[in-house]
């Protein structure tokens, strides 16, 4: 492994030193820490994991914040929600233009504050920009008033409305600071709602930008707030006002807020945790396979919830794919760089630096063979660590079952297929999983027997991410409902029935008795059920 172009100074703390510099341009961190509701009148110290370089203040949100973006957030739904969908998706599509005319600033910003590989952080707003317009372009398809069958033919008219639930409560992590905060947001103000959102307090600047991005595009100032804080703190005070919440992070956190939706009677999405499996089928075309093991393990350094942490590879290609896989991992340049060159970047804290040796010592103490990486980098950085393939991993490993969220791959050998797919159904979660074979019929039939929510075929996790009309999500312990598709619009609306009923009532009629009504009634039954009715 190199490194490419490492920069960490020794930083300095401007408030002390004059001498020290922000990583950021503090006009640019007013701009942006200017949207928040805050007004507890202390800050979190934004520090870059590139080089801990401070990156400047964010205010905190107090309860009495919280209070106020709802009141706003409401008023404006309710005038949102008499928009069109046609108003709706010029600016969604504005949106769209936007991230992508600015981009470079978006990335750069995510680089900065996330410490991550620049063609990762490249992935950020390309998925706002699919998600944007998707959204605009089906809007009818997903909320237009439908008609389906009433229980008496030509009598009965029914109609099914999608009503927007209200304000959405959005909670969501610091890995893909900006995409996370914003792509769960789309669908919910394109079906009328209005948003309060609480993205990680370790990326806010990401996020900020996000929000500032749709302002730009012309979506109403008050229907989209934004607060920062811990989240056991203004999490709860957001669940406790929202009338869904849709949270994407840990399975931990996951139930939590699961318990607390409960307790009010509101829906919840839940996007959580994996420990997402590959199989490397005997007849894979083995260069492309490793080469998408190296993304799917490796991206953001393997800080991504659909990125994989086990792979399972058939005994016949087993060595020949161990030594292409290893040798693409060496290849692999590490760096503080904000450059495209950069094949991997930094973790984000100490905090998961410490979880990553933990796994891997752990490991080696029992037994397990570091076949590349293995080691911090500190010579990069503060939480660098290199990309990670392990051999030789047993049950009583941590790294085994328990997600590590870190640059870290186990490999297994299989020689029955069946056997592979048990594995891979090992274990309590079921987000993603990719499968690399030649044969699209047989690997196609291999996913639809593994329980998770997306599935590649000779692709790592992109396919199914970047392909918006389709659900993703988790089964098991990985999470509950979807976002993106139709799934992903759909759980912000309540369903509205509306019967219009002519001529005939449910009563009898004409002086009829309760029991002759009863018998016209079975007749009338039996009769359409003969004709096929559903
Ligand atoms: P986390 O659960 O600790 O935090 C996520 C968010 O929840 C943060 O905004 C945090 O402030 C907030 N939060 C924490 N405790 C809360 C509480 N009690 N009430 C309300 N909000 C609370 O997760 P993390 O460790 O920061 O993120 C990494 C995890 O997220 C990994 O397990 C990863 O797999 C998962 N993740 C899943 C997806 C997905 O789409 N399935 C995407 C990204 C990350």
């Amino acid at each position: 492994m190199t490194s490419s172009d490492p920069t960490a100074p020794d930083v300095l703390d401007p408030e002390t030193d004059p001498s020290a510099t922000y990583g950021l341009d503090q006009q640019l961190v007013r701009r942006l820490t200017g949207l928040l509701h805050a007004t507890s009148g202390t800050s979190r110290r934004a520090v870059s994991p590139i080089n801990g370089q401070p990156l400047g203040d964010v205010p905190q949100s107090t309860t009495a914040d919280v209070e106020a973006a709802f009141r706003r957030a409401r008023r404006a739904q309710a005038a949102w929600s008499r928009t069109t969908l046609e108003q709706r998706s010029a600016m969604m599509m504005r949106l769209h233009d936007l991230v992508l005319e600015r981009q470079d600033e978006i990335i750069d910003l995510i680089c900065w504050e996330s410490g991550k590989a620049r063609k990762h952080a490249f992935d950020e707003p390309l998925h706002i920009a699919l998600t944007a317009r998707y959204y605009a372009r089906t809007a009818h398809e997903h909320l237009d008033t439908r008609r389906v069958a009433g229980v008496v033919p030509a009598l009965t008219r029914v109609e099914v409305n999608r009503v927007p639930k209200g304000v959405v409560g959005i909670i969501s992590p610091w890995n893909y600071p900006f995409t996370m905060a914003l792509c769960d947001g789309l669908p919910a103000i394109m079906a009328g709602n209005a948003v309060v959102a609480k993205p990680d307090a370790q990326t806010m600047l990401s996020a900020l930008y996000g929000l500032e991005l749709l302002r730009d595009a012309g979506f109403p100032e008050d229907l989209w707030q934004m607060l920062a804080g811990p989240g056991r703190e203004i999490g709860t005070d957001i669940i406790e006002r929202s009338d869904y919440v849709c949270f994407t992070g840990s399975t931990a956190t996951g139930r939590i807020i699961a318990g607390k939706c409960a307790d009010r009677l509101i829906g919840c999405s839940l996007e959580l945790g994996g420990k997402n499996p590959i199989l490397v089928l005997r007849d894979a075309d083995l260069d492309r396979a490793a080469e998408g093991a190296v993304r799917a393990a490796f991206s953001n350094a393997g800080q991504l919830c659909v990125s994989t942490e086990r792979m399972y590879v058939a005994d016949q290609v087993y060595d020949r794919f161990v030594a292409k896989l290893v040798d693409r991992v060496n290849a692999m340049s590490l760096g503080a760089s904000l450059d495209w060159g950069v094949d991997m970047g930094s973790l984000i804290s100490q905090e998961q630096l410490d979880t990553v040796v933990a796994h891997v010592e752990d490991a080696r103490a029992k037994g397990a063979t570091v076949l590349t990486g293995g080691r911090a980098r500190p010579d990069l950085g503060p939480f660098f660590y290199e990309p990670t393939v392990l051999e030789g991993v047993s049950p009583d490993m941590v790294c085994f079952g328990e997600e590590t969220f870190g640059p870290v791959i186990s490999l297994y050998r299989f020689s029955e297929e069946a056997d592979a797919v048990a594995r891979a159904n090992d274990g309590d979660y079921g987000l993603n999983a990719s499968i690399f074979s030649q044969d699209g019929p047989r690997a196609r039939d291999l996913a639809s027997r593994i329980r998770c929510g997306t599935v590649n075929v000779n692709e790592a996790f992109g396919a199914t991410f970047a392909s918006i009309a389709a659900p993703m999500g988790g089964m098991r312990e990985s999470g509950m409902g979807r976002r993106q598709g139709a799934e992903g619009i759909l759980r912000y609306t309540e369903s509205q029935a509306v019967a219009t009923q002519r001529l005939l009532r449910f009563a009898p009629m004409l002086g009829m008795s309760d029991e002759q009504y009863a018998k016209i009634m079975t007749f009338n039954v039996r009769l359409l059920t003969r004709l096929g009715r559903k």
